[in-house]
């Protein structure tokens, strides 16, 4: 009997669910989500209005080769397309290329995220076709589904627009959580998040003024990069607090790139026990002169034929390791990073370490209220603050993710404060599966960092769906 089949969200997750599902001639495929229309994309790959001074600003947070290797191969191919569609841009991308452009190693750049967007969408889009020819009817519904339940026959999801789908299985794909809030981050003078609110920002910034962005994660590059493309060098005031008081460090591969390899035998009792032996080799291997880039990549590979269960076989421990490996290795786009500390230079750019408590707003400025180091209550006055925290511990998803929480249908991990779900995705709910950046554990086994990634989200599904 031919099947029904919904997917849920719009992004890399939804796609690569609906486009490697095996159907039957018949069968039918529906896909929710609020942009459906762009399916593939989702928020990482937006793509924005064609006169935005920030078209192409938001850069891949790591090299070409480590989102996708077809597209470093594309890059390569399509150089000429990259230097006419990049040409005359601000902040000067092909500038910053040029190092590893000269040398041919495309495979090393941090391309525009719209671009590896519409590489990525022309695939998902060849493959509904692909399907549609088959005979599988896919259609597109453009709506936020709420909530899901199963009968006896079948699995009903409600919209917000209190439209009603029935399916015989389920994929949900809604993204990671939200950023966490500050009292204040939505007034007069501040964002609760840069995506969506580029044009309100620019023009309050157009009329002069300092930037504050509260967070130094890959968000608040995406904001620095937003802020070059609309004022000159001339005019940057960008102040960045965080709790760590630092910017991420570059990703930054040599000509020669070559990832490090690391020797780990035999298994592990603890958690601590093999991210400290990780951590050693890591350190031998940054003095032998290995960049960041080459230990993280090295690192990630160990686990491809060997899931981290096979390190440290206890559950309960293997779990403790995605937080603190993912804050270890973590790192972020050289271009916008070396522009930081260049800007730095000229005093246009600084890093304050704060826990910010709130944001206050009189007629003209926003007031950042934050704990210093000492924990002295200090604030700091500000023309425009964008929340750029990211989700902290707070676990903020979507209206479906949470009510699957609260259901019990998929489980938050006490030891890395990610998502569970079962083997290939599955959920308590029969026929309905998850997944998303948040997940931490797939059944048995433990991802080693969370999946805020599209390569290892894309391989996953791939996996589920074999
Ligand atoms: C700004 C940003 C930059 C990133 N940069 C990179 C990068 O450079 N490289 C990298 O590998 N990874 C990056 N990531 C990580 C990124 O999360 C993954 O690469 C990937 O895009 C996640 O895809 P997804 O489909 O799981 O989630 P998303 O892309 O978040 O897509 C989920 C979609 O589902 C929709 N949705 C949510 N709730 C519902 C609902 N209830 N009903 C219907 N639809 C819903 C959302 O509107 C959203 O569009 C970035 C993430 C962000 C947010």
């Amino acid at each position: 009997m031919p099947q029904h089949h919904i997917i849920i969200g719009d992004g890399v997750t939804a796609a690569e669910f609906a486009t490697t599902r095996k159907c039957n001639p018949d069968d039918s495929i529906t896909i929710i989500g609020r942009d459906v229309a762009n399916l593939g994309r989702g928020i990482a790959y937006a793509s924005a209005p064609a006169d935005a001074p920030w078209r192409y600003a938001y850069l891949l947070n790591s090299p070409a080769r480590s989102v996708d290797i077809d597209f470093a191969d594309w890059i390569n191919k399509n150089w000429d397309y990259m230097v006419e569609v990049m040409s005359g841009r601000t902040p000067n991308w092909l500038e910053a290329a040029k190092h590893y452009s000269d040398a041919g190693e495309f495979a090393s750049l941090n391309a525009p995220r719209e671009i590896f967007g519409d590489f990525y969408r022309t695939r998902v889009l060849k493959k509904i076709e692909a399907l549609r020819n088959s005979s599988v009817k896919v259609t597109l519904v453009a709506a936020h589904a709420t909530r899901i339940e199963r009968d006896g026959t079948g699995i009903t999801i409600h919209t917000e627009d209190l439209q009603q789908f029935r399916a015989d299985s389920v994929d949900i794909a809604t993204g990671g959580p939200y950023n966490k809030r500050f009292d204040g981050d939505d007034g007069t003078h501040a964002y609760p998040e840069l995506f969506g609110n580029e044009y309100p920002i620019a023009e309050k910034l157009q009329t002069g003024g300092n930037l504050v962005c509260i967070g130094s994660g890959a968000a608040s590059l995406d904001l620095l990069r937003f802020y070059q493309s609309i004022k000159p060098e001339s005019q940057i005031d960008f102040a960045v607090i965080s709790t760590t008081g630092k910017i991420l460090r570059a990703l930054r591969p040599p000509i020669n790139f070559k990832p490090t390899p690391f020797t780990l035998n035999g298994t592990f009792s603890t958690a601590d026990d093999f991210l400290k032996e990780v951590f050693e080799q890591q350190r031998m291997a940054l003095e032998a002169g290995a960049t960041l880039y080459e230990t993280r990549v090295g690192l990630r590979s160990i686990f491809l034929d060997k899931g981290v269960t096979g390190y440290v076989p206890n559950l309960t421990e293997a779990r403790k390791i995605a937080r603190p490996l993912f804050k270890h290795f973590e790192g972020g786009t050289r271009d916008s990073i070396e522009d930081f500390h260049a800007l730095e230079q000229q005093g246009r750019t600084q890093v304050i370490a704060g826990n910010v408590q709130g944001i206050t707003h009189d007629a003209d400025h926003a007031h950042v209220h934050y704990l210093d180091e000492n924990m002295q209550a200090q604030t700091f006055k500000a023309c425009v603050v964008v929340n750029c925290a990211g989700p902290g511990l707070e676990n903020r998803f979507d209206d479906l993710t949470t009510n699957m929480i609260n259901q019990g249908l998929i489980n938050i991990c006490d030891q890395s404060g990610g998502l569970l779900v079962g083997e290939h995705g599955q959920t308590t709910m029969q026929g309905v599966r998850y997944l998303g950046p948040a997940v931490t554990s797939i059944g048995d086994s433990v991802e080693p960092v969370p999946l805020y990634d599209a390569f290892r989200l894309r391989r996953a599904v791939q996996r589920f769906n074999s």
